[in-house]
């Protein structure tokens, strides 16, 4: 790719922002960003250790091609900055064996050819005797589910972006946006900087930066770092699977096992409590860590007893239909949205730093994103 002499300005230089620029800057793009908090900070949504990546996706189809083209980047950018990331460890989903995730994580993983099984109770127990999955579950085994560090992951980005020429300014919110016939201008501090285009990547504060037109909100999910009552090193990363528990009323967590250096299982539910960037709540909730720790116990007894060790509320920014929102700005073409990652975000961290720079660099790309169009809801307004 030839280099180029557009200016692109990036808002938010957490998870998708920093990807944006460091995949703008290895194309040879001049690329200016702004962060309101420090590098990979734990202020947004990216951060608490780890995030899970798994093949066999249960959502809309347009999502799991651009998850296979992820793995496959996640290990590009391993090579390009030696930066350990992707770390197979596998994965069980614990679902009702009459529901609607079991019978799509099957036609996924069929429809890709993605190594699985669909193991019963008692043979998950066999292979896990931590694990003890309710009568009437089933559970859908996913070896090359993988995890990946988020604060590492935006650092890995951020350094790959200077290193290829990136001006990157932290601790510098930006205030606010226009465009005029000068480009994109954007209010940080007393200056006002002229971009060619910018690309906002807002997570949880993105609903202020898109002034009403878009509907994304902020919403708060909460982690719980738990002791179990058994001896740590039985639920060890080194063997032992992430897993999921999706209980009949359709309520979803998931847990992590326990990391190297560490002595706690993450928990958290997949779903989040809408939130206020004005205030945002950081610490538990009354009641907040025992019913996780009580939802989770059904299937893990052995994480009843010792309570939270630490907990980390993450904000996200969550479109009305829970859809990503990645296209130009339905009333400014030159602005390139970034925004709705929500509780699954993540593991598309690479590809969307790419579909942002197809985006700001040659205004469209050859990924199918149709269902995230920011015009979605202007058309429906
Ligand atoms: C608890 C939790 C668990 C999750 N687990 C998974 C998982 O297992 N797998 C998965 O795929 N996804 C997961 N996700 C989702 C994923 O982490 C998010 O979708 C992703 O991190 C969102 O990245 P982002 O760039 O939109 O937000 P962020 O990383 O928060 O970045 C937005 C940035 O914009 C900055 N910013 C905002 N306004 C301004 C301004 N005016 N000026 C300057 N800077 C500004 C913010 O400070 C922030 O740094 C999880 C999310 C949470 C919260």
């Amino acid at each position: 790719m030839t280099a180029k002499q557009t200016t692109v300005a990036v808002l938010g230089l957490g998870a998708m922002g920093s990807a944006a620029a460091a995949t703008l800057a290895r194309r040879g793009c001049k690329v200016i960003g702004f962060e309101q908090f420090w590098r990979a900070h734990n202020q947004g949504s990216s951060h608490g250790d780890t995030r899970a990546i798994r093949k066999a996706y249960v959502r809309e189809e347009q999502y799991a091609p651009l998850v296979l083209e992820s793995y496959d980047l996640w290990m590009r950018l391993e090579r390009d900055t030696g930066a350990e990331l992707l770390r197979e460890i596998g994965g069980l989903v614990v679902t009702p064996s009459n529901g609607q995730t079991l019978k799509r994580s099957i036609a996924t993983a069929t429809k890709y050819g993605i190594p699985h099984e669909v193991l019963e109770p008692s043979e998950v127990t066999r292979r896990w005797p931590t694990m003890h999955p309710p009568v009437g579950t089933s559970t859908f085994y996913e070896r090359t589910q993988s995890i990946m560090p988020p604060e590492k992951t935006v650092e890995t980005h951020i350094e790959l972006a200077v290193r290829h020429g990136a001006d990157l300014h932290f601790n510098t919110p930006v205030s606010s946006w226009t465009h005029s016939q000068r480009g994109v201008e954007l209010k940080v501090g007393d200056q006002i900087i002229v971009a060619d285009k910018l690309v906002i990547a807002g997570g949880a504060w993105s609903e202020g930066l898109f002034a009403d037109l878009l509907p994304v909100k902020c919403e708060r999910l909460f982690q719980v770092w738990v002791k179990p009552d058994i001896d740590a090193a039985v639920f060890s990363v080194k063997h032992h699977p992430r897993w999921v528990l999706e209980s009949s009323e359709g309520r979803t967590a998931y847990a992590f096992p326990i990391l190297e250096g560490q002595d706690s299982i993450k928990m958290a539910f997949t779903a989040g409590t809408a939130s206020d960037t004005e205030n945002l709540e950081r610490q538990a909730l009354p009641g907040e860590v025992e019913t996780l720790v009580g939802f989770m116990s059904d299937l893990v007894p052995s994480i009843r007893g010792k309570g939270a060790t630490q907990v980390a509320a993450c904000f996200s920014g969550k479109a009305k239909d829970d859809n990503f929102i990645i296209g130009p700005h339905p009333r400014c073409g030159n602005v390139i949205v970034a925004s709705g990652f929500g509780s699954h975000g993540f593991k598309f961290v690479p590809v969307i730093g790419e579909i942002l720079a197809d985006l700001a660099l040659n205004g469209t790309t050859n990924r199918d994103i149709s269902l995230f169009d920011p015009s979605r809801f202007v058309r429906q307004a």
